[in-house]
């Protein structure tokens, strides 16, 4: 079993990212883990995707790439709605480690210290329609309006309640 000591995130997409971002680094900072800036050396990297944008795998792969420059031996977790949406392809890019599904994300910690670098990329993730269960999420600090997250799953029409 790997020691992982450090983790660093990338969010792309809307506001439920961040909110959900910003609670699963939480998690993981009760579970252990030092929290990095994106650009600096991290055992783990965990990069939040969004579905919405026509070049999400183009970008995602962008961003992969990047990691790899920084830290080569880094574990690249893909979690968020692309990675729900079209985990296949996500596993497919070089460099990706493992990918979390709507339900899975929120046990990152466990999925991690399954695997190791240079192991098959693994996939864990379920059909929406079979999550069950609701995380909530919040963001705080990271920005200066603090987000709720209502609901899972994008329909294109995200709810988000601000409140101050
Ligand atoms: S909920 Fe929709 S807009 Fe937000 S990150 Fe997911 S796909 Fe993108």
């Amino acid at each position: 079993m790997q020691t992982v000591k450090t983790v660093a995130f990338h969010t792309l997409g809307c506001k439920l990212n961040f909110s959900e971002t910003s609670s699963i680094s939480r998690s993981m900072e009760q579970d252990g883990f030092i929290k990095n800036g994106f650009d600096e050396v991290a055992d783990v990297y965990v990069i939040n995707t969004c579905a919405v944008t026509e070049s999400a795998e183009k970008e995602c792969r962008q961003i992969v790439r990047r990691i790899q420059r920084t830290n080569p031996e880094g574990l690249v977790v893909v979690i968020g709605c692309y990675a729900q949406i079209k985990p296949k392809e996500i596993a497919e890019i070089p460099g990706v480690d493992l990918v979390l599904g709507a339900a899975e994300k929120f046990n990152i910690s466990k999925y991690i210290h399954e695997i190791s670098k240079g192991d098959s990329t693994k996939i864990c993730s379920c059909d929406i329609e079979d999550v069950t269960g609701f995380n909530v999420s919040y963001s705080i600090h990271d920005r200066t309006r603090t987000f709720l997250k209502l609901q899972d799953g994008c329909d294109y029409n995200c709810s988000f309640a601000p409140f101050h």
